[in-house]
């Protein structure tokens, strides 16, 4: 059976999952947008633990505990930045889902949230963006049986749409 893929709005570091999944940058060591709210909320023992995992290349995943979130463990993966989509892009992003569900089916995971990966500084085209995560997970989660449910945790409206949009065109293929 495939897992359930569920559209919100929150802020991911606020949900009780098993992994909510951080759009980092390639160092593991913090930044701006979602990964700088989740080192927050995490607190400091996360970035020294990061410092360990030897940072993560674009499109690969690497995996932490979730130290003070409600989360149980955080999948850091590194988006591409936009620089137009001749550059591997889509791919790359595809391969930040791939490589997190991988990681998470794994660590036997069943709940995963994740944010818009690239949709912030990173500048990903949002429908683009929203379209690639939607098709990648509802095709790698019809692989892993311990995957029960992913949740697209969109921060604001426009994502959510786009998010939403995506999900109801996937039904009707
Ligand atoms: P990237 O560098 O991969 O573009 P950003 O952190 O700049 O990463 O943005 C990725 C997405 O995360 C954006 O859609 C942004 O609105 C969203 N975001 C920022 N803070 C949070 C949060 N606390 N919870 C969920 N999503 C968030």
């Amino acid at each position: 059976m495939s897992a359930k893929l569920t559209v919100i709005k929150d802020d991911i570091t606020q949900l009780e999952v098993d992994a909510i999944v951080n759009a980092a940058n390639s160092s593991l060591q913090g930044g701006g947008g979602v990964d700088g709210a989740i080192h927050r909320a995490a607190g400091p023992d996360l970035k020294a633990y990061c410092a360990k995992l030897g940072g993560c290349p674009t499109g690969e995943a690497k995996i932490s505990p979730g130290f003070d979130l409600p989360a149980t463990n955080i999948i850091h993966t590194v988006g591409p930045v936009w620089h137009g989509g001749e550059d591997n892009e889509a791919e790359q992003l595809a391969n930040c889902y791939r490589n997190s569900l991988a990681l998470a089916a794994r660590h036997h995971l069943k709940t995963i949230a994740f944010p818009g990966i690239s949709c912030g500084v990173y500048g990903y085209p949002i429908e683009q963006a929203c379209q690639i995560a939607v098709n990648t997970v509802s095709e790698e989660t019809a692989r892993y049986d311990d995957i029960r449910k992913v949740i697209f945790c969109a921060f604001d409206d426009q994502l959510q749409e786009a998010l939403l949009e995506a999900l109801s065109g996937m039904q009707y293929h």
